[in-house]
């Protein structure tokens, strides 16, 4: 028998437990249609910071890191632990250490609803860019630094224009080099350099504000949208509310280049939403689409397709959870999304 893919879960605090929950009957789904994995559970959050001091211990990271294949993850954030500090030493730990340079946030067309033709992609660099934390706090001033490198913009500036060509659609970066000179500049030549190299996709720059307001105006305009950490994340909640909201929009980060054992991570869109936590009201929808998408990054096309089909099946059927105008709670949406999957 091949060796099984070694998957860490993550729940963390607020609603990731709860939206994990619903995505883990998935992952025996998948055991039982004959995928060989082993999934194990790991306690970081804020409940574990706080009974134990621990956020992510070193020997626990160098574990995921070289013992695991994946990472599926729920979200990191908690109200008693202000300083979100927790949820670095957890989450941009594993995005940084882990080189986990490309977070794909699509906007999937079966969730657009009444925006149809909607259709599009969002490539975010996630190690970089005013996100590296460091920084300072003078009295009177404050600092952020924002840090773009070669390496970590080529690889996904890459990865943006492959999809774009591999879709035979348009590829827009987003950037603000008329301000950013340096940073985004960097960004302009090795977009510049890749628009050589691909010659087949049309690509073009646009200043972020600009992006924005026609992304409001005419979003069935844009396909595959790439930007570095910070306009990413603003770019890609925006494109969450054209699907449905935070609820329902997933993500996958990965390492092109592949470093270490594990290269890839799943997780929403979303964070831990504190305000509706323990109560029932997570859409899971956004967890089981991030887990969809992990499927299809292990090659696992007919599983990712039939939990996709599943999602979008069950909303077409008027399963809705309160953020999409419904009353269901989180466990019966994803009882709705898993009676439509194939056995
Ligand atoms: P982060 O910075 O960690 O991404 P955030 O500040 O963007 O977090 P979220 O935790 O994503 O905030 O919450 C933003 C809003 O979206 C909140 O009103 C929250 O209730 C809502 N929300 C988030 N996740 C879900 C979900 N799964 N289902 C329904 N509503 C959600």
């Amino acid at each position: 028998m091949d060796k099984p893919v070694r998957i860490a879960l993550i729940p963390g605090d607020g609603v990731g437990p709860e939206v994990m929950a619903e995505a883990l009957p998935c992952l025996a789904w998948a055991e039982a249609r004959g995928r060989h994995l082993e999934a194990v559970r790991f306690p970081f959050g804020a409940d574990h910071c706080l009974r134990t001091g621990d956020t992510l211990p070193d020997s626990s990271y160098c574990d995921l890191r070289d013992q695991f294949d994946a990472i599926l993850f729920g979200a990191v954030g908690d109200p008693r632990l202000p300083d979100g500090r927790h949820a670095e030493a957890i989450l941009l730990r594993l995005r940084q250490g882990l080189e986990l340079t490309v977070n794909f946030r699509p906007c999937a067309p079966f969730l657009a609803g009444s925006r149809t033709g909607l259709d599009l992609e969002v490539f975010r660099e996630n190690t970089e860019g005013p996100y590296c934390l460091q920084g300072s706090t003078e009295p009177g001033r404050a600092v952020d630094l924002a840090i773009h490198t070669e390496p970590a913009v080529r690889r996904l500036l890459v990865a943006a224009f492959r999809r774009a060509e591999t879709l035979c659609r348009p590829l827009t970066l987003a950037h603000k080099a008329n301000v950013l000179k340096h940073g985004h500049g960097l960004w302009l030549r090795v977009f510049e350099d890749l628009r050589t190299e691909y010659p087949g996709v049309s690509a073009r720059g646009m200043h972020a504000d600009a992006l924005l307001c026609a992304l409001v105006q005419a979003p069935t305009t844009f396909a595959v949208i790439a930007a570095d950490n910070y306009l990413g994340d603003l770019i890609s909640d925006l494109c969450a509310a054209f699907i449905g909201g935070m609820g329902v929009a997933p993500s996958l980060s990965w390492a092109p280049h592949r470093p270490y054992r594990c290269s890839v991570l799943a997780e929403p869109v979303h964070g831990s939403a504190p305000d509706i936590a323990g109560k029932g009201l997570a859409n899971p929808v956004g967890m089981m689409l991030s887990t969809a998408l992990l499927f299809r990054h292990l090659d696992w096309e007919p599983e990712a397709r039939d939990l996709e089909g599943a999602v979008s099946g069950a909303l077409a059927n008027g399963a809705k959870t309160r953020d999409l105008g419904g009353t269901l709670s989180t466990v019966a949406m994803g009882m709705a999304i898993r009676d439509r999957l194939p056995s």
